[in-house]
């Protein structure tokens, strides 16, 4: 943790540095209260299918409505839950939640939803990551198909051997991965094409330079065109703009998810949503 510190710009005998080691301990206990008092709630962002503009699933993102500060992004306190360790209780709380929340997702015949979460490295590498997700789907009996992990590249990178093993141990319970944030790790094309995924997702700040439908955004192209290449279904995150919508639709992108469609929400308003 102090090499983390120092890495975060404090040097060491900043007296800074005793105030934010007291914050983190303040943090943590906080945290853990959180997961406790059930503080922490699952919201969901519809995913869209480009060409019927229907929604076909949601991705899953994690909020923590702390009783003084509000509503607290998850930028803000899963660094520090992975730091701290308490991402596995917090990841199978979340996992649980998932499960659980999906069983008031009525869909009335037309194709079940599927969900996507995100999953944490630390987390992934974790001995009861599995055993916790095979539960959860017999418990809440979650058919196959319906989940899908969203991982960043670089746990490809770290030990790519492992990360293909532990993968395909997720595609034998029926759930599939997704790429997140495509083009903004580090990538190797040269290991992509041997990991067991089904899905990249353009990382919205490349959605978020199309300006201009009728430009060239030679990023998406690339993107658009791996994916084609190595077969992969491809959603683009972001997208606030109908030109982005426009521009993404025309070059063949299959599935979109932003608030320009919908922003994401708590479990009730997504009900409400799928049911209006
Ligand atoms: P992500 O998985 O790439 O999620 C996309 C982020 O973009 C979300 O931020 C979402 O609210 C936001 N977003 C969606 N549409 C738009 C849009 O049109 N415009 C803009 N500007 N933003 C949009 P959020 O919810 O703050 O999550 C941030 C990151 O935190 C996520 O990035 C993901 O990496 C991580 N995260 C969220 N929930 C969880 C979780 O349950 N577990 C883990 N391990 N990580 C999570
Ligand atoms: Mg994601
Ligand atoms: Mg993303
Ligand atoms: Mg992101």
């Amino acid at each position: 943790r102090v090499k983390d510190l120092g890495k975060n710009g404090h040097a060491f005998y900043d007296p800074s540095m005793h105030d934010a080691l007291h914050q983190n301990v303040a943090l943590e206990q906080h945290l853990r209260r959180a997961l406790e008092r059930n503080e922490l709630e699952m919201y969901y962002q519809p995913q869209i299918d480009a060409a019927s503009g229907r929604i076909i699933g949601a991705e899953a993102l994690m909020r923590w409505n702390h009783p003084v500060r509000g509503l607290i992004m998850p930028g803000e306190f899963l660094p520090f839950a992975e730091e701290s360790g308490l991402i596995v209780p917090i990841s199978e709380w979340m996992i649980d939640t998932l499960c659980r929340d999906m069983a008031h997702w009525g869909t009335d015949g037309a194709d079940p939803l599927t969900l996507s979460l995100n999953l944490s490295p630390h987390y992934l590498d974790h001995s009861k990551f599995f055993e916790t997700m095979r539960n959860a789907l017999q418990r809440y009996d979650i058919g196959p198909g319906r989940i899908a992990v969203e991982i960043t590249e670089n746990i490809c990178i770290r030990n790519p051997q492992y990360a293909i093993e532990q993968l395909k141990k997720l595609g034998q319970l029926g759930v599939s991965v997704a790429i997140d944030d495509f083009g903004t790790g580090y990538s190797s094309l040269a290991y992509l094409h041997r990991f067991p995924i089904h899905t990249i997702k353009i990382d919205q700040s490349f959605v978020q330079q199309i300006s201009d439908e009728d430009g060239h955004y030679p990023v998406v192209l690339a993107i658009i065109s791996i994916s084609r290449g190595l077969n992969l279904d491809l959603v683009a995150e972001g997208v606030e703009t109908e030109v982005q919508a426009r521009y993404l639709r025309a070059h063949g992108c299959s599935t979109m998810q932003g608030f320009l469609f919908h922003r994401p929400m708590p479990l009730g308003g997504f009900v409400n949503v799928l049911n209006s």
